[in-house]
Protein backbone atom coordinates (compact mmCIF):
# COMPACT_ATOMS: atom_id res chain seq x y z
CA UNK A 1 0.00 0.00 0.00
CA UNK A 2 1.13 3.22 -0.78
CA UNK A 3 -0.65 5.33 2.32
CA UNK A 4 -1.14 5.39 6.10
CA UNK A 5 -4.28 4.76 6.75
CA UNK A 6 -4.70 6.58 10.11
CA UNK A 7 -2.89 9.53 8.13
CA UNK A 8 -5.83 9.39 5.73
CA UNK A 9 -8.34 9.61 7.51
CA UNK A 10 -7.51 12.49 9.89
CA UNK A 11 -6.88 14.53 6.80
CA UNK A 12 -10.15 13.94 5.47
CA UNK A 13 -12.49 14.49 8.38
CA UNK A 14 -13.77 18.24 7.51
CA UNK A 15 -14.58 16.26 3.63
CA UNK A 16 -16.83 13.47 5.26
CA UNK A 17 -18.48 15.76 7.57
CA UNK A 18 -19.60 18.34 4.81
CA UNK A 19 -20.33 14.64 2.27
CA UNK A 20 -22.53 13.45 5.08
CA UNK A 21 -24.56 17.28 5.48
CA UNK A 22 -25.11 17.59 1.90
CA UNK A 23 -26.23 13.60 1.82
CA UNK A 24 -28.84 14.72 4.41
CA UNK A 25 -30.51 18.23 2.93
CA UNK A 26 -29.90 17.79 -0.58
CA UNK A 27 -31.90 16.98 -3.01
CA UNK A 28 -32.56 13.94 -5.30
CA UNK A 29 -33.90 13.62 -8.56
CA UNK A 30 -33.50 11.76 -11.43
CA UNK A 31 -31.13 13.11 -14.40
CA UNK A 32 -31.75 15.23 -17.24
CA UNK A 33 -29.20 13.64 -19.59
CA UNK A 34 -29.21 10.02 -20.83
CA UNK A 35 -26.31 7.91 -19.83
CA UNK A 36 -24.97 5.42 -22.42
CA UNK A 37 -22.57 2.93 -21.43
CA UNK A 38 -20.44 1.08 -24.44
CA UNK A 39 -23.46 3.13 -26.98
CA UNK A 40 -26.47 1.28 -24.95
CA UNK A 41 -28.81 3.50 -22.70
CA UNK A 42 -28.57 2.74 -19.04
CA UNK A 43 -31.42 2.58 -16.81
CA UNK A 44 -32.60 6.07 -15.58
CA UNK A 45 -33.04 4.66 -12.28
CA UNK A 46 -29.14 3.84 -11.40
CA UNK A 47 -28.73 7.80 -12.85
CA UNK A 48 -29.46 10.75 -9.99
CA UNK A 49 -29.04 14.24 -10.19
CA UNK A 50 -28.26 16.28 -6.96
CA UNK A 51 -27.35 20.00 -6.72
CA UNK A 52 -26.64 20.01 -10.76
CA UNK A 53 -24.37 16.93 -10.12
CA UNK A 54 -24.97 13.61 -12.04
CA UNK A 55 -24.11 10.44 -10.26
CA UNK A 56 -24.46 7.03 -11.89
CA UNK A 57 -24.68 3.99 -9.88
CA UNK A 58 -20.83 2.37 -9.68
CA UNK A 59 -22.31 -1.41 -9.64
CA UNK A 60 -23.94 -1.09 -12.80
CA UNK A 61 -21.84 0.43 -14.78
CA UNK A 62 -18.91 -1.76 -13.24
CA UNK A 63 -20.99 -4.79 -13.91
CA UNK A 64 -21.17 -3.78 -17.53
CA UNK A 65 -17.59 -4.20 -18.16
CA UNK A 66 -17.14 -7.28 -15.97
CA UNK A 67 -15.59 -5.65 -13.22
CA UNK A 68 -17.02 -6.43 -9.32
CA UNK A 69 -18.03 -4.94 -6.51
CA UNK A 70 -16.42 -6.93 -4.25
CA UNK A 71 -17.03 -4.88 -0.70
CA UNK A 72 -19.57 -1.61 -0.92
CA UNK A 73 -20.22 0.12 2.18
CA UNK A 74 -19.77 4.25 3.81
CA UNK A 75 -16.33 3.14 4.34
CA UNK A 76 -14.68 1.02 1.84
CA UNK A 77 -16.01 0.35 -1.94
CA UNK A 78 -13.15 -2.18 -3.15
CA UNK A 79 -13.73 -3.42 -7.09
CA UNK A 80 -11.79 -6.23 -8.35
CA UNK A 81 -11.37 -7.33 -11.89
CA UNK A 82 -8.35 -9.35 -13.21
CA UNK A 83 -5.58 -7.17 -12.27
CA UNK A 84 -7.64 -4.41 -12.09
CA UNK A 85 -8.02 -3.57 -8.25
CA UNK A 86 -9.53 -0.75 -6.83
CA UNK A 87 -9.88 1.05 -3.26
CA UNK A 88 -12.18 3.58 -2.40
CA UNK A 89 -12.61 5.14 0.72
CA UNK A 90 -15.59 7.55 0.48
CA UNK A 91 -15.33 8.68 4.40
CA UNK A 92 -11.73 9.45 3.97
CA UNK A 93 -12.05 10.82 0.05
CA UNK A 94 -9.12 8.36 -0.88
CA UNK A 95 -8.86 5.67 -4.06
CA UNK A 96 -6.00 3.89 -4.81
CA UNK A 97 -5.98 1.86 -8.31
CA UNK A 98 -3.71 -1.40 -8.71
CA UNK A 99 -1.85 -0.23 -5.47
CA UNK A 100 0.16 1.91 -8.21
CA UNK A 101 -1.92 5.18 -8.13
CA UNK A 102 -3.41 7.33 -4.99
CA UNK A 103 -5.37 9.97 -5.07
CA UNK A 104 -7.98 12.37 -2.99
CA UNK A 105 -11.41 12.26 -4.28
CA UNK A 106 -13.55 15.69 -4.02
CA UNK A 107 -16.48 14.96 -1.51
CA UNK A 108 -19.15 16.32 -4.18
CA UNK A 109 -17.55 13.20 -6.28
CA UNK A 110 -19.55 10.11 -4.22
CA UNK A 111 -23.20 9.74 -2.92
CA UNK A 112 -24.79 6.72 -1.60
CA UNK A 113 -28.06 6.12 -2.18
CA UNK A 114 -30.04 3.34 -0.83
CA UNK A 115 -26.90 1.53 0.17
CA UNK A 116 -25.18 1.69 -3.19
CA UNK A 117 -22.18 3.89 -4.16
CA UNK A 118 -23.14 6.12 -6.58
CA UNK A 119 -20.21 8.24 -8.46
CA UNK A 120 -19.54 11.34 -10.29
CA UNK A 121 -19.03 10.89 -14.37
CA UNK A 122 -15.52 12.22 -13.86
CA UNK A 123 -14.66 9.66 -10.98
CA UNK A 124 -16.52 6.84 -12.43
CA UNK A 125 -14.61 7.02 -15.81
CA UNK A 126 -11.21 7.11 -14.73
CA UNK A 127 -11.62 4.11 -11.58
CA UNK A 128 -12.94 2.22 -13.99
CA UNK A 129 -10.68 3.36 -16.83
CA UNK A 130 -13.24 4.74 -19.32
CA UNK A 131 -13.24 6.83 -21.86
CA UNK A 132 -15.93 9.61 -21.22
CA UNK A 133 -17.63 11.79 -23.38
CA UNK A 134 -20.15 14.54 -22.18
CA UNK A 135 -22.79 16.19 -24.85
CA UNK A 136 -25.80 18.01 -24.62
CA UNK A 137 -27.35 14.74 -26.02
CA UNK A 138 -25.78 12.60 -22.96
CA UNK A 139 -23.07 11.08 -21.05
CA UNK A 140 -21.27 8.17 -22.68
CA UNK A 141 -18.95 5.90 -21.46
CA UNK A 142 -17.06 3.84 -23.41
CA UNK A 143 -14.27 0.91 -23.20
CA UNK A 144 -10.72 3.02 -23.45
CA UNK A 145 -9.45 2.33 -26.76
CA UNK A 146 -7.25 -1.23 -27.32
CA UNK A 147 -3.92 -0.11 -28.51
CA UNK A 148 -2.61 -2.12 -31.29
CA UNK A 149 1.16 -2.76 -29.69
CA UNK A 150 2.66 -4.93 -32.56
CA UNK A 151 1.65 -7.28 -35.57
CA UNK A 152 4.00 -10.05 -35.99
CA UNK A 153 3.92 -12.75 -38.52
CA UNK A 154 5.71 -16.33 -38.10
CA UNK A 155 6.60 -18.51 -41.12
CA UNK A 156 6.08 -22.00 -41.24
CA UNK A 157 6.19 -23.94 -44.72
CA UNK A 158 2.58 -23.53 -46.24
CA UNK A 159 1.07 -21.83 -43.13
CA UNK A 160 1.45 -17.80 -42.11
CA UNK A 161 0.62 -16.95 -38.42
CA UNK A 162 0.09 -13.00 -38.12
CA UNK A 163 -0.62 -12.49 -34.66
CA UNK A 164 -2.15 -8.60 -33.61
CA UNK A 165 -1.47 -7.92 -29.99
CA UNK A 166 -3.37 -5.43 -28.17
CA UNK A 167 -3.74 -3.64 -25.21
CA UNK A 168 -6.73 -4.48 -24.62
CA UNK A 169 -9.14 -7.47 -25.81
CA UNK A 170 -11.33 -5.85 -28.58
CA UNK A 171 -14.47 -7.07 -30.88
CA UNK A 172 -13.11 -7.92 -34.11
CA UNK A 173 -14.51 -8.72 -37.67
CA UNK A 174 -12.52 -10.49 -40.76
CA UNK A 175 -13.48 -10.26 -44.22
CA UNK A 176 -12.13 -11.40 -47.55
CA UNK A 177 -10.59 -8.52 -50.01
CA UNK A 178 -12.79 -8.17 -52.82
CA UNK A 179 -10.01 -6.82 -55.30
CA UNK A 180 -7.34 -9.31 -54.65
CA UNK A 181 -5.79 -12.11 -52.62
CA UNK A 182 -6.23 -11.54 -48.75
CA UNK A 183 -8.19 -9.95 -45.67
CA UNK A 184 -9.40 -7.04 -43.98
CA UNK A 185 -9.59 -7.45 -39.98
CA UNK A 186 -11.69 -4.48 -38.61
CA UNK A 187 -11.02 -3.94 -34.60
CA UNK A 188 -13.40 -1.90 -33.03
CA UNK A 189 -12.48 0.69 -30.10
CA UNK A 190 -9.05 0.59 -31.13
CA UNK A 191 -6.37 2.68 -31.81
CA UNK A 192 -3.04 2.36 -33.61
CA UNK A 193 -0.20 4.50 -32.89
CA UNK A 194 0.49 5.66 -36.31
CA UNK A 195 -0.26 4.07 -39.59
CA UNK A 196 1.93 0.57 -39.72
CA UNK A 197 3.08 -1.09 -43.19
CA UNK A 198 5.00 -3.60 -43.74
CA UNK A 199 6.04 -5.23 -47.00
CA UNK A 200 7.08 -8.17 -48.97
CA UNK A 201 9.13 -9.73 -46.23
CA UNK A 202 8.53 -12.71 -47.55
CA UNK A 203 6.98 -14.68 -50.74
CA UNK A 204 3.51 -14.97 -49.26
CA UNK A 205 2.25 -11.73 -48.08
CA UNK A 206 2.78 -8.88 -49.95
CA UNK A 207 2.24 -6.16 -47.33
CA UNK A 208 0.48 -5.18 -44.43
CA UNK A 209 -0.85 -2.29 -43.03
CA UNK A 210 -2.88 -0.97 -40.03
CA UNK A 211 -4.59 2.29 -40.17
CA UNK A 212 -7.09 4.02 -38.52
CA UNK A 213 -10.39 3.64 -40.37
CA UNK A 214 -12.44 6.38 -38.06
CA UNK A 215 -11.41 7.42 -34.77
CA UNK A 216 -12.35 4.47 -32.85
CA UNK A 217 -12.03 1.73 -35.66
CA UNK A 218 -8.66 0.07 -37.00
CA UNK A 219 -8.35 -1.93 -39.97
CA UNK A 220 -5.96 -4.28 -40.68
CA UNK A 221 -5.00 -4.61 -44.23
CA UNK A 222 -3.35 -8.29 -44.68
CA UNK A 223 -2.51 -8.61 -48.52
CA UNK A 224 -1.16 -12.05 -50.05
CA UNK A 225 0.49 -12.89 -52.93
CA UNK A 226 -1.68 -15.80 -52.95
CA UNK A 227 -5.14 -17.65 -52.33
CA UNK A 228 -5.08 -18.35 -48.79
CA UNK A 229 -7.69 -19.53 -45.87
CA UNK A 230 -7.74 -18.52 -43.37
CA UNK A 231 -8.21 -19.24 -39.16
CA UNK A 232 -9.55 -16.32 -36.64
CA UNK A 233 -8.06 -17.48 -33.25
CA UNK A 234 -8.95 -14.92 -30.41
CA UNK A 235 -6.26 -15.40 -27.93
CA UNK A 236 -7.44 -12.83 -24.43
CA UNK A 237 -5.63 -9.67 -25.92
CA UNK A 238 -4.35 -11.30 -28.95
CA UNK A 239 -5.56 -12.08 -32.64
CA UNK A 240 -4.25 -14.38 -34.29
CA UNK A 241 -4.55 -15.12 -37.77
CA UNK A 242 -3.19 -18.88 -39.28
CA UNK A 243 -3.45 -18.41 -43.04
CA UNK A 244 -3.11 -22.10 -44.95
CA UNK A 245 -2.12 -21.61 -48.55
CA UNK A 246 -2.55 -23.44 -51.44
CA UNK A 247 0.27 -25.15 -52.64
CA UNK A 248 -0.01 -23.56 -56.38
CA UNK A 249 2.83 -24.93 -58.66
CA UNK A 250 3.26 -23.04 -61.62
CA UNK A 251 1.44 -24.64 -64.31
CA UNK A 252 3.20 -25.88 -67.46
CA UNK A 253 2.30 -24.93 -71.04
CA UNK A 254 4.04 -27.34 -73.65
CA UNK A 255 4.59 -25.50 -77.02
CA UNK A 256 5.38 -27.74 -79.67
CA UNK A 257 7.14 -26.16 -83.60
CA UNK A 258 5.44 -28.63 -86.11
CA UNK A 259 7.49 -30.28 -88.22
CA UNK A 260 11.51 -30.42 -88.59
CA UNK A 261 14.61 -31.49 -89.84
CA UNK A 262 13.57 -33.58 -93.17
CA UNK A 263 10.32 -32.21 -92.78
CA UNK A 264 9.72 -28.91 -93.51
CA UNK A 265 5.84 -29.16 -93.49
CA UNK A 266 4.27 -26.46 -96.38
CA UNK A 267 6.73 -24.65 -97.96
CA UNK A 268 5.97 -21.42 -99.33
CA UNK A 269 5.87 -19.93 -102.80
CA UNK A 270 9.31 -18.04 -102.46
CA UNK A 271 10.54 -21.26 -100.45
CA UNK A 272 9.95 -20.20 -96.71
CA UNK A 273 9.51 -23.44 -94.38
CA UNK A 274 6.86 -23.91 -92.24
CA UNK A 275 8.93 -25.71 -89.68
CA UNK A 276 11.52 -22.62 -89.29
CA UNK A 277 8.09 -20.09 -88.74
CA UNK A 278 6.54 -22.44 -86.40
CA UNK A 279 9.78 -22.69 -84.37
CA UNK A 280 10.35 -18.44 -84.87
CA UNK A 281 7.10 -17.98 -83.12
CA UNK A 282 7.20 -20.99 -80.28
CA UNK A 283 10.66 -19.22 -79.30
CA UNK A 284 9.64 -15.67 -79.21
CA UNK A 285 6.23 -16.42 -77.55
CA UNK A 286 8.40 -18.44 -74.68
CA UNK A 287 10.47 -15.56 -74.57
CA UNK A 288 7.29 -13.10 -74.36
CA UNK A 289 6.06 -15.30 -70.72
CA UNK A 290 9.82 -15.18 -69.31
CA UNK A 291 8.72 -12.85 -66.47
CA UNK A 292 5.19 -14.68 -66.12
CA UNK A 293 4.72 -17.17 -63.80
CA UNK A 294 4.55 -20.14 -66.00
CA UNK A 295 6.94 -23.10 -67.21
CA UNK A 296 6.91 -22.97 -70.71
CA UNK A 297 8.46 -26.27 -72.73
CA UNK A 298 9.66 -26.45 -76.30
CA UNK A 299 9.07 -29.42 -78.00
CA UNK A 300 11.98 -28.68 -80.13
CA UNK A 301 14.50 -26.15 -79.86
CA UNK A 302 16.09 -26.57 -82.95
CA UNK A 303 15.74 -27.76 -86.50
CA UNK A 304 15.38 -31.46 -85.76
CA UNK A 305 12.70 -34.16 -86.77
CA UNK A 306 10.67 -35.47 -83.13
CA UNK A 307 7.52 -38.02 -84.75
CA UNK A 308 3.97 -37.26 -83.27
CA UNK A 309 3.37 -39.86 -81.29
CA UNK A 310 7.01 -38.45 -79.50
CA UNK A 311 5.79 -34.95 -79.16
CA UNK A 312 2.42 -35.97 -77.41
CA UNK A 313 4.22 -38.13 -75.21
CA UNK A 314 7.01 -35.36 -74.18
CA UNK A 315 4.08 -33.51 -73.30
CA UNK A 316 2.58 -36.00 -71.41
CA UNK A 317 6.27 -36.34 -69.12
CA UNK A 318 6.28 -32.53 -69.03
CA UNK A 319 3.44 -32.89 -67.15
CA UNK A 320 1.56 -30.06 -69.32
CA UNK A 321 -1.69 -27.85 -68.41
CA UNK A 322 -1.69 -26.88 -71.20
CA UNK A 323 -0.34 -28.41 -75.29
CA UNK A 324 -0.22 -25.30 -78.57
CA UNK A 325 0.94 -27.11 -81.67
CA UNK A 326 2.06 -24.28 -83.94
CA UNK A 327 1.84 -25.18 -87.75
CA UNK A 328 0.98 -23.02 -90.59
CA UNK A 329 -1.92 -23.76 -93.24
CA UNK A 330 -1.73 -23.49 -97.04
CA UNK A 331 -3.94 -23.72 -100.18
CA UNK A 332 -1.68 -23.61 -103.48
CA UNK A 333 -4.85 -23.76 -105.23
CA UNK A 334 -5.99 -20.30 -104.28
CA UNK A 335 -3.28 -17.85 -102.96
CA UNK A 336 -5.33 -15.22 -101.92
CA UNK A 337 -7.28 -18.08 -98.65
CA UNK A 338 -6.05 -16.07 -95.91
CA UNK A 339 -6.65 -16.60 -92.26
CA UNK A 340 -5.95 -18.81 -88.76
CA UNK A 341 -7.60 -21.48 -87.92
CA UNK A 342 -7.82 -23.25 -84.64
CA UNK A 343 -8.17 -26.94 -84.00
CA UNK A 344 -9.08 -29.01 -80.92
CA UNK A 345 -9.44 -32.41 -80.28
CA UNK A 346 -13.04 -33.97 -79.78
CA UNK A 347 -13.59 -37.80 -79.70
CA UNK A 348 -17.44 -37.40 -77.97
CA UNK A 349 -19.16 -38.05 -81.75
CA UNK A 350 -16.45 -40.65 -82.96
CA UNK A 351 -14.96 -43.76 -81.23
CA UNK A 352 -11.34 -42.52 -83.06
CA UNK A 353 -9.53 -41.97 -80.18
CA UNK A 354 -10.08 -45.25 -79.23
CA UNK A 355 -9.45 -46.44 -82.21
CA UNK A 356 -6.03 -45.43 -83.12
CA UNK A 357 -4.80 -45.54 -79.24
CA UNK A 358 -5.71 -49.10 -79.63
CA UNK A 359 -3.60 -49.74 -82.85
CA UNK A 360 -0.68 -47.57 -82.13
CA UNK A 361 -0.41 -46.49 -78.58
CA UNK A 362 -0.19 -49.59 -76.35
CA UNK A 363 -0.37 -53.12 -76.02
CA UNK A 364 -3.82 -54.01 -75.85
CA UNK A 365 -3.93 -56.63 -73.83
CA UNK A 366 -1.45 -55.71 -71.03
CA UNK A 367 -2.76 -51.72 -70.64
CA UNK A 368 -6.19 -51.67 -70.90
CA UNK A 369 -7.04 -50.07 -67.73
CA UNK A 370 -3.92 -47.76 -68.98
CA UNK A 371 -6.09 -47.08 -72.28
CA UNK A 372 -9.13 -46.57 -70.16
CA UNK A 373 -7.79 -43.93 -67.83
CA UNK A 374 -6.44 -42.07 -71.10
CA UNK A 375 -9.85 -41.87 -72.64
CA UNK A 376 -10.79 -40.68 -69.43
CA UNK A 377 -8.62 -38.22 -69.21
CA UNK A 378 -8.85 -37.41 -72.71
CA UNK A 379 -12.55 -36.85 -72.25
CA UNK A 380 -11.84 -34.41 -69.61
CA UNK A 381 -9.93 -32.27 -71.28
CA UNK A 382 -11.79 -31.42 -73.89
CA UNK A 383 -13.89 -28.33 -73.01
CA UNK A 384 -11.10 -26.74 -71.96
CA UNK A 385 -9.38 -27.37 -75.03
CA UNK A 386 -12.06 -25.45 -76.37
CA UNK A 387 -12.09 -22.79 -74.13
CA UNK A 388 -8.25 -21.68 -74.94
CA UNK A 389 -9.07 -22.01 -78.67
CA UNK A 390 -11.48 -19.63 -78.10
CA UNK A 391 -9.51 -17.71 -76.31
CA UNK A 392 -6.49 -17.49 -79.06
CA UNK A 393 -9.60 -16.56 -81.59
CA UNK A 394 -10.29 -13.50 -79.37
CA UNK A 395 -6.86 -12.30 -79.56
CA UNK A 396 -6.45 -12.74 -83.41
CA UNK A 397 -9.49 -10.55 -83.07
CA UNK A 398 -7.41 -8.15 -81.02
CA UNK A 399 -4.55 -8.16 -83.20
CA UNK A 400 -6.64 -7.77 -86.50
CA UNK A 401 -6.08 -11.51 -87.85
CA UNK A 402 -9.35 -12.98 -89.66
CA UNK A 403 -10.22 -16.08 -88.03
CA UNK A 404 -11.40 -19.16 -89.70
CA UNK A 405 -12.93 -20.57 -86.68
CA UNK A 406 -12.13 -23.02 -83.65
CA UNK A 407 -13.35 -26.15 -84.97
CA UNK A 408 -12.99 -30.01 -84.00
CA UNK A 409 -10.36 -31.87 -85.64
CA UNK A 410 -8.70 -35.69 -85.13
CA UNK A 411 -5.32 -34.60 -84.94
CA UNK A 412 -2.98 -37.37 -83.80
CA UNK A 413 -0.64 -34.84 -81.88
CA UNK A 414 -4.17 -33.62 -80.12
CA UNK A 415 -5.07 -37.32 -79.75
CA UNK A 416 -2.44 -38.66 -77.64
CA UNK A 417 -1.86 -35.67 -75.49
CA UNK A 418 -3.58 -36.07 -72.50
CA UNK A 419 -3.77 -32.38 -71.21
CA UNK A 420 -6.32 -29.37 -73.14
CA UNK A 421 -4.48 -29.17 -76.03
CA UNK A 422 -4.81 -27.10 -79.73
CA UNK A 423 -3.42 -26.99 -83.10
CA UNK A 424 -3.00 -23.57 -84.30
CA UNK A 425 -2.43 -22.79 -88.08
CA UNK A 426 -1.13 -19.50 -87.81
CA UNK A 427 -1.89 -18.16 -91.27
CA UNK A 428 -1.94 -19.97 -95.40
CA UNK A 429 1.94 -19.83 -95.88
CA UNK A 430 0.48 -20.09 -99.69
CA UNK A 431 -0.91 -17.04 -99.69
CA UNK A 432 2.60 -14.33 -100.84
CA UNK A 433 1.64 -11.50 -98.62
CA UNK A 434 1.54 -13.86 -94.98
CA UNK A 435 4.92 -14.97 -96.82
CA UNK A 436 7.07 -11.80 -96.95
CA UNK A 437 5.23 -11.34 -93.71
CA UNK A 438 7.20 -13.78 -92.27
CA UNK A 439 10.02 -13.01 -93.38
CA UNK A 440 9.58 -10.29 -90.69
CA UNK A 441 10.14 -10.79 -87.42
CA UNK A 442 7.47 -7.91 -86.59
CA UNK A 443 4.89 -10.72 -87.98
CA UNK A 444 6.63 -13.46 -85.81
CA UNK A 445 6.13 -11.51 -83.24
CA UNK A 446 2.82 -10.72 -83.51
CA UNK A 447 1.67 -14.24 -83.78
CA UNK A 448 3.95 -14.81 -80.39
CA UNK A 449 2.09 -12.42 -78.47
CA UNK A 450 -1.36 -13.65 -79.80
CA UNK A 451 -0.25 -17.61 -78.20
CA UNK A 452 1.19 -15.55 -75.05
CA UNK A 453 -1.62 -12.54 -74.39
CA UNK A 454 -4.12 -16.05 -74.91
CA UNK A 455 -1.76 -18.30 -71.87
CA UNK A 456 -1.91 -15.20 -69.80
CA UNK A 457 -5.89 -15.09 -69.77
CA UNK A 458 -5.89 -18.80 -69.69
CA UNK A 459 -4.00 -19.02 -66.68
CA UNK A 460 -4.85 -15.48 -65.66
CA UNK A 461 -1.36 -15.46 -64.84
CA UNK A 462 0.39 -12.64 -63.07
CA UNK A 463 4.42 -11.58 -63.70
ZN1 LIG B 1 1.98 -28.35 -90.23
Amino acid sequence: MVYEKSKVIGLNLKVVVIFLILTLFSTVALSALPVYVQWRELDPKNVRVENDITYIQLKEVAGKFGKVIDVENEALVLIKHDKWKVFLFPKSGMCVINNLESFNIQETDARFYDGSIFLSPQLLAKILDLELIVSSKGIYFNRSLSKVQSIKTIIQKSLVRTIIELSEDAESEISPLVSTYGYLIKIFGAAVPETFYYEEFNDKIKYIKAYHYSETEVWVKIVLNYKAQVNKIIEDKRIVLDFTFEEVDEPVVVIDAGHGGYDPGTVGFSKLYEKDVALAVAQKAKELLKEYSIDVKLIREDDTYIDLHKRATMSNDFEADLFISVHLNSFPDDRTVRGSEVYYFDFSKTDYARKIAWRENLDQKKDKQLIETWVHDKESSISASKKFGEVLESNLKLKGIKSRGVSPAEFAVLAYTRSPAVLFELEFLSNNVVEENFKNSKYTKLFAEIIADSVIKYFDLKK
